[in-house]
């Protein structure tokens, strides 16, 4: 059976269940790895039995609990290379100090280490040498491991010499990490993907085609516009997830600043009401069953805007009349969809 389950859509978190056959993918970690399998457990998804996590880009909002529970499911990575060097970036410490700094900061912490092993292994966690000032969420999570209880005991209790770093000592470490790359098909398991680029101010970010049992599922959100690219990806399709993320006129009048308003409706932001509404309209094929409006702002939207602009957009052409419209949530999973 294929399914498909939106366990959070919007600027909090995005996270999406993609099951086919025997494999199961987790599109985007944007949830905390506790919220994550709560809501998993809630749509009748069973955290544990995750084969692969696969990241569309490095915003928060997508990859917020992706070290703790790739880590509790001991389960593979799927980045670009540059989304996963920005990512790891965006997690190693920005303090600035010139090479001798280091060093004798390294010197200092071996020496503390050999006078009093104990002390020093606490200390080491906000240390020179370390990865201290990673991210606050990633503090948060790295200090609720038994956020996950039920999952499958990790290696970090293991006390071999084969344990990895803790999250404190390397958030970047992660069970494995597997690249892809953008307009090139590669296979997790039963499931097909297709990643392609999408204009959104991120280092490499990408859309999806996923495959299953002869299903087609597009899934496109983070993105400026629909390009040409992206207007040639979904089509074709069974269900077709598509960013809905603001109403135009609320935005402009909303509380956000300026500058984050033109990164909003900027060429690489994010997709209005009205411009969802516009490729759905016209270069849109009307072939989908199920059609997902996603990532929508709280700020700067509301549902029933959304809802109305798609619906409009689908109505006027009469061919598209059996697409169901059905709008991914914030705080709540969009239950499974099967096929
Ligand atoms: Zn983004
Ligand atoms: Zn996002």
């Amino acid at each position: 059976m294929v399914r498909f389950t939106v366990l959070a859509s919007g600027s909090k978190g995005n996270s999406t269940v993609v099951s086919g056959g025997r494999t199961r993918i987790l599109v985007d970690a944007g949830l905390s790895c506790r919220e994550l399998f709560r809501r998993m457990k809630l749509a009748g998804e069973d955290p544990t039995t995750l084969n692969a996590i696969v990241v569309t880009h490095e915003h928060q909002d997508h990859v917020n609990g992706l070290s703790v529970t790739a880590r509790k499911l001991g389960i593979p990575v799927y980045f670009t290379e540059a989304t996963h060097r920005a990512w790891m970036r965006w997690l190693t410490p920005r303090r600035q100090m010139t090479y001798a700094q280091w060093l004798e900061a390294c010197r200092k912490q071996a020496a503390e280490r050999e006078a009093e092993p104990e002390i020093a292994a606490s200390e080491a966690v906000n240390g020179e040498c370390g990865s201290g000032e990673a991210e606050a969420e990633v503090q948060l999570e790295a200090n609720g491991p038994a956020e996950c209880d039920s999952a499958p005991s990790d290696t970090a209790s293991d006390p071999g010499p084969a344990a990895p770093p803790s999250l404190k000592e390397d958030p970047t470490w992660l069970p494995a990490v597997e690249y892809f790359q953008a307009g090139e098909a590669f296979v997790i398991g039963d499931i097909d993907l297709n990643p392609f680029t999408i204009p959104h101010d991120a280092a490499d970010p990408v859309g999806f085609v996923f495959c299953a049992e002869g299903v087609r599922m597009g899934f496109a959100t983070d993105l400026g516009y629909v390009p040409p690219n992206v207007r040639e990806q979904l089509r074709n399709l069974d269900l077709l997830l598509l960013e809905s993320n603001h109403d135009l006129e609320m935005l402009r009048d909303g509380p956000y600043p300026w500058s984050v308003k033109q990164r909003v409706l900027s060429r690489v932001g994010h997709l209005s009401n009205d411009a969802a509404a516009e490729f759905l309209s016209s270069a849109y094929d009307g072939q989908a069953a199920y059609v997902i409006l996603a990532h929508l702002s709280e700020n700067n939207n509301l549902p029933e805007l959304a809802r109305v602009a798609a619906e409009r957009a689908l109505l006027g052409r009469a061919s598209l009349l059996a697409n169901r419209l059905l709008l991914a949530e914030q705080h709540q999973p969009l239950f499974g969809i099967s096929f």
